[in-house]
């Protein structure tokens, strides 16, 4: 286990940092504009000043049905692309019936 002791973020962080304040991570959502914002963009002056926002774990929660379902959609066409994976498998399985030479034994 390595006891870290570096102050660099991870490279694989994910986090988005916000357009407006470069400094500050994306860890709020404006429901008002349905869309992430930082801790500066809620303060007085800024663009989201006024607005309900939450945070973005909350938003995740709230909005679950929504990834819910762009979560089923992309695994519908998973399904679909395994089914053609399978049709062109079949596809390679008959030619190498017809061909065993091809099947890939140097001996
Ligand atoms: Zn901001
Ligand atoms: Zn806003």
């Amino acid at each position: 286990m390595v006891n870290g002791q570096q102050h660099q973020p991870s490279a694989g962080s994910n986090v988005q940092h916000c357009s407006e304040h470069a400094q500050q991570a994306l860890k709020l959502y404006c429901e008002k504009c349905e869309d992430l914002i930082c801790s500066e963009c809620t303060i007085k002056g800024s663009e989201h000043h006024g607005h309900d926002y939450v945070l973005l774990d909350e938003a995740l929660k709230k909005h679950k049905k929504d990834i819910e379902s762009l979560l089923l959609k992309v695994e519908g066409r998973l399904t679909a692309t395994n089914k053609t994976l399978v049709e062109l498998d079949d596809t390679k399985g008959k030619c190498q019936s017809q061909y065993p030479q091809y099947n890939g034994k140097t001996s």
